[in-house]
């Protein structure tokens, strides 16, 4: 990549700095999730915080912002210079706008948010949690105003986790997609065929730890995972980070009664880890490094784990390396039955636990109760209870508890309003992805031989090397010559389902 503006490769001298710190303290963090004793914790949190403010300090540095503006307003040529610029304005945004007093503020509130949180949950009690809540509502109600917004001040925080996302934009998605998604849970809820109980998992079967650490590498490596560019531990929840291009670490984490979650969630973290193995090098250090969104990043990690790693096809051509691991476990359990107990659809109370079907309504009972909620369009004090109507709605089923109700998610304690619809629009990005890869890839016969390389090929060429450059909008135009459109997701579900179901 050549740089010929003088004053941006001065701004990107200095980027580099924010670059390192971030990336140090990443590997802090990671730490944290994978090796910390209990009683560091209280030391890790105050390096952490540490770093941050360093960070913070970086872009706020006056040169940094005085050598940014000027480029800002000098005449760029390359679509690089111009991908730099917008994510620079994108990065500092929060900084420049919001003043420092209340980041800060907002913070410390939201630390203290979460240890009530985690207590009220314990407690199902939401009144304990109201008037934290409340405070951080207000707080993202005030850093809406800072940062702007044309109609609706939710956009302004939809839009710091995924680029130019709007409420309208949501709506457009989400109503089409619920319009479909209810009656199609139903018809497969009710199908001859269906099946919610999967007889060769749970309390009373044994699944070793190391027969499923030999099948996830076994399958990172079929996935193309550069072993010498990251690694795998182990952390209560799974996750991805990347702490430089070339050491990217995933988690998974082994339940010795059920083989199906290490090996379908790693395929998820190594779609993530990917991604951020397949950026162009020469965007190291600059803020076109690493994935350009969270929606975008978890396109691809469910790419892997539901439209690959759960695929009938996919899961026919595996199968016998699971037989030959689990011989006994496994002997008198049909195929069939195999490839449903991956994708068993259940309407349920909890987000996390929920299937591909379903998961998508969880999110849009989110991003319905936070447009509301920072519109105050719902009093804060009636969202228990709006969010049980909401869940009867969209998902025929509704908690008797807060605790598995409004209070099951961590987001709104850390003051998150606007992240959950990046879940939601990974799954319509990836089917839309999909869609045009099978005009290229003979997507069935490869996963009937289990040849994930070229699937990881065509991802690595239309969009993991492009890292940062295009944001979402633009991206998926590129990729698939089209604007988002829910359609394909639904096209997607209907079809694998109909399939496994024998809907008609
Ligand atoms: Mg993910």
């Amino acid at each position: 990549m050549k740089i010929e503006n003088s004053t941006l490769k001065k701004v990107l001298k200095k980027y580099r700095e924010i670059s390192l710190l971030s990336h140090i303290k990443a590997t802090l963090d990671w730490d944290l999730n994978v090796n910390l004793p209990p009683l560091g914790s209280e030391t890790r949190a105050i390096q952490s915080s540490y770093l941050s403010e360093m960070i913070t300090n970086k872009w706020l540095d006056t040169k940094f912002r005085s050598l940014y503006e000027k480029a800002v307003t000098e005449k760029l040529t390359t679509v690089e210079e111009k991908a730099i610029i917008r994510n620079l304005g994108y990065g500092a945004k929060y900084y420049y706008n919001v003043p420092k007093d209340i980041i800060i503020e907002k913070d410390k509130t939201a630390s203290e948010a979460f240890i009530i949180w985690r207590q009220a949950r314990e407690e199902n009690n939401y009144k304990k949690f109201l008037p934290s809540l409340t405070k951080l509502i207000d707080f993202d109600k005030t850093i809406a105003r800072h940062l702007g917004y044309k109609d609706n001040p939710y956009d302004a925080l939809l839009d710091l986790y995924e680029p130019e996302l709007t409420a309208a934009e949501c709506e457009r998605l989400f109503n089409g997609l619920k319009k479909e998604l209810v009656p199609l849970v139903k018809k497969i809820t009710k199908s001859k065929d269906y099946s919610n109980t999967v007889s060769f998992v749970g309390a009373s079967n044994h699944y070793p730890t190391p027969d499923q650490e030999r099948i996830v590498h076994y399958i990172m490596q079929h996935m193309g995972f550069n072993s010498q560019a990251g690694r795998v531990d182990i952390s209560a929840h799974p996750f991805t980070t990347e702490l430089s291009r070339h050491d990217i670490r995933i988690t998974t984490n082994y339940k010795e009664t059920d083989f199906r979650e290490s090996f379908t969630s790693t395929m998820h973290e190594t779609g993530h880890a990917l991604y951020e193995q397949g950026v162009n090098p020469d965007y190291d250090g600059t803020p076109l490094a690493s994935g350009v969104s969270l929606g975008i990043h978890e396109s691809l990690s469910r790419f892997w784990e539901n439209m690959v790693g759960k695929n009938p096809i996919f899961l026919h051509s595996v199968s016998p390396i699971f037989k030959s691991f689990y011989q006994k476990q496994l002997h008198a359990v049909d195929e069939k039955s195999l490839i449903q107990s991956f994708n068993t659809v259940q309407p349920s109370l909890i987000r996390i636990n929920a299937d591909e079907v379903t998961y998508s309504l969880h999110i849009i009972l989110r991003f319905e109760m936070e447009n509301e909620l920072i519109n105050g369009n719902v009093q804060i004090k009636d969202a228990a209870e709006v969010w049980r109507e909401k869940s009867k709605k969209l998902l025929g089923v509704a908690s008797a508890t807060d605790a598995e109700g409004i209070l099951q998610d961590v987001h709104w304690a850390y003051g998150s309003f606007g992240y959950f619809p990046s879940y939601a629009m990974g799954n319509l990005y990836g089917a839309q992805f999909l869609a045009t890869m099978k005009k290229k890839v003979d997507f069935d016969a490869v996963l009937a031989k289990g040849d994930l390389l070229l699937i990881k090929e065509w991802l690595d060429t239309n969009i993991h090397q492009y890292g940062s450059l295009y944001f979402p909008k633009e991206l998926i135009k590129k990729v698939t010559g089209e604007k988002l459109d829910y359609t394909f997701f639904l096209n997607y579900l209907t079809e694998k389902y109909s399939r496994i179901y024998n809907l008609k």
